[in-house]
């Protein structure tokens, strides 16, 4: 242990840590922005450099570590000054249109300039301007905010295993870009979203569908129909200053029906079609010797990846399309014929805690009845937005319900949105199909967790299915190594894009890095889709009402014809581009 003073405070901590979290340890806080805990550990931006007793010039909290009778001050008036130069620099070459910003309101260096009472552009001199990337379906990078603090590309390469993004050219004329300058639509990009969430601020962002979605809304001859995905539901209150990992299913559902969709669905219960129906090809693949380990493929970005990454393991790929994608078809056919609507009059917004699905609802065959599965796809930001703009009073909203006839859902759906969810999901009807038992315990304690890679086997009355669970591209990597070296023998495989899965999607609610740092914001959102689980009544997708009533009435058997022609799809082999290669 070391023992050191922090503003006269005498603090021990474990030798190795650094003075930023020795500080944290006893409450003192210390501005950041280029810092983002295991990621970006890089002291470039210097916004939090300290004072320490004998050394010359300033110390650089978030890398320097921590020594025997170190004596640190924080907060003298030199330290102030410095940091306040800091940002004097960085915004005199920064686009400041924070009323028309994105980030306006949940912009880290907003913040800081507003602590650091900045009341005017210091240094106006030469700016660096830059042309907007907003070609792709899913992001707008916008660089005349970057600050170059190099968050999104630590995110890219060190976390998802990627390298779409770096930082290119040196002084002034350093910026972030892609090989050759290229839109991030024609990279080796998955469209993860993961470099939004680590951006301080409004350089990075989604492609609005907000007025899409408004227009529709005002036009009486369309038929808008919403459908909201697991993870959402465990992260909108956020938006709306509640705790994170509070359950606002209720409250959202009465948001979009304030804001006038027609009806209002569950996507949880899409995901009991993809069980049911990914349920059934892996069986159809374990029986008949088919390709495995068979992979799902619910993660568009996931699917992006392997596309561009390993084609020759394509014919792994489940060819179930992920659930939004399957309910819009069904919204499409069923829905439309029982309720005499026209199908061209259906516009189905999905609401996604992911940037990905911009990108998955645009890909060719998802237009299992002849029009778009779904018409347009919102964020979990994107909707807290809308909910705002209608100035509804969220936190005081009185709970509704899903509408019917497609509104009932299971606790299996429900926990789609955390790592290991949907294999949890498939593995209570793939057991109880092969056993013929019905299992008491629902839980598989050894695919829960947050960890990145989770290894397990499962007895189906003699037969082990060996199962892995990855989240984050970057393990997701390791696993795609294992197989095509084979020596993987696994049957079943589930990847998410996303770390910790779509909780932590690229288009749920951004928090800042100091949040990133200190909360387990991953356990508290996947601990509200576990509850809702546990308190449902049915929890299997086999067993969900609706889900048999339209393959009673409409679809015919599980992976049958017409299952096929709407819930299933084909994938592409996709050129990769690559800093470097
Ligand atoms: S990035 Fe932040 S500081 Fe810059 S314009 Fe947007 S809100 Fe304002
Ligand atoms: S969206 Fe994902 S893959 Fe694309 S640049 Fe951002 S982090 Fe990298
Ligand atoms: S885009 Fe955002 S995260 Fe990336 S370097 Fe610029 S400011 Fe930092």
């Amino acid at each position: 242990m070391v023992h050191l003073t922090i503003n006269g405070i005498p603090v021990e901590v474990e030798e190795g840590t650094t003075i930023l979290e020795a500080a944290r340890k006893i409450n003192i806080d210390i501005p950041t922005l280029c810092f983002l805990k295991d990621i970006n550990e890089v002291g470039d931006c210097r916004m939090c450099v300290v004072e320490v007793e004998g050394n010359r010039g300033f110390a650089t909290a978030c890398i320097q570590k921590v020594a025997e009778g170190m004596v640190v001050k924080t907060s003298t008036p030199a330290v102030i000054e410095a940091r306040k130069i800091v940002l004097d620099l960085i915004l005199s070459n920064h686009d400041r249109e924070c009323l028309t910003c994105t980030r306006n309101g949940t912009c880290e260096l907003q913040k800081l300039a507003q602590e650091f009472y900045v009341d005017e552009i210091k240094y106006q001199g030469s700016r660096n301007r830059h042309k907007i990337d907003d070609i792709s379906p899913s992001i707008v990078r916008d660089f005349n905010k970057c600050i170059l603090c190099r968050r999104c590309v630590a995110t890219c390469k060190n976390v998802q295993g990627i390298g779409a993004i770096d930082c290119v050219n040196r002084g002034f004329e350093s910026c972030i870009s892609t090989v050759e300058n290229k839109s991030l639509n024609d990279v080796n990009c998955t469209f993860c979203g993961q470099c939004i969430e680590a951006c301080p601020v409004g350089a990075l962002k989604e492609k609005d569908s907000t007025e899409i979605v408004w227009s529709k809304l005002r036009d009486e001859d369309t038929y808008v129909v919403v459908q909201t995905a697991p993870a959402v539901r465990a992260a909108l209150g956020e938006e709306f200053g509640m705790p994170i990992g509070t359950n606002v299913t209720g409250k959202m559902v009465s948001a979009l029906k304030h804001l006038g969709f027609d009806k209002v669905f569950d996507t949880n219960t899409g995901a009991d079609f993809t069980i049911i129906e990914e349920g059934n090809e892996f069986l159809e693949r374990f029986k008949n010797n088919g390709v495995l380990p068979m992979i799902t493929s619910c993660s568009p970005g996931w699917v992006k990846y392997i596309e561009m990454n390993y084609p020759e393991l394509i014919p792994h790929l489940s060819s179930c399309k992920s659930p939004h994608q399957m309910f819009g078809a069904l919204i499409k056919t069923y829905f439309a014929e029982k309720e005499k609507i026209d199908p061209a009059k259906i516009f189905v917004v999905s609401v996604m805690p992911c940037i990905a699905k911009k990108f998955e609802r645009t890909r060719d065959d998802m237009q299992g009845a002849g029009y778009d599965d779904v018409d347009a796809v919102l964020t979990t930001r994107e909707l807290a937005r809308m909910i705002k703009q209608a100035h509804i009073n969220f936190v005081d909203l009185e709970d509704s319900k899903f509408d019917s006839p497609m509104g009932e859902a299971t606790g299996a759906g429900a926990i789609f949105g955390v790592t290991g969810g949907v294999m949890e999901a498939a593995l209570r009807t793939v057991q109880e199909k092969v056993t013929g038992n019905a299992f008491e315990k629902l839980e598989y304690e050894s695919i829960r967790g947050m960890d990145g890679i989770k290894r397990a086997e499962v007895d189906m009355n003699g037969t082990k299915v060996k199962v892995v669970v990855a989240s984050g591209l970057k393990n997701a990597q390791i696993i795609m190594e294992e197989i095509k070296s084979g020596k993987a023998d696994y049957q079943f495989v589930e990847i998410m894009a996303c770390p910790g899965g779509c909780i932590m999607g690229g288009g749920q609610p951004i928090r800042t890095s100091k949040e990133r740092s200190t909360i387990d914001i991953r356990g508290k959102r996947a601990s509200a889709l576990y509850s809702i689980d546990e308190k449902s009544i049915i929890r299997k997708s086999h067993e969900n009402p609706v889900v048999k009533k339209i393959y009673e009435e409409y679809l015919g058997e599980p992976g049958g014809h017409k299952a096929h022609e709407l819930l299933h799809t084909t994938y592409v082999k996709r050129e990769k581009y690559n800093l470097g290669e």
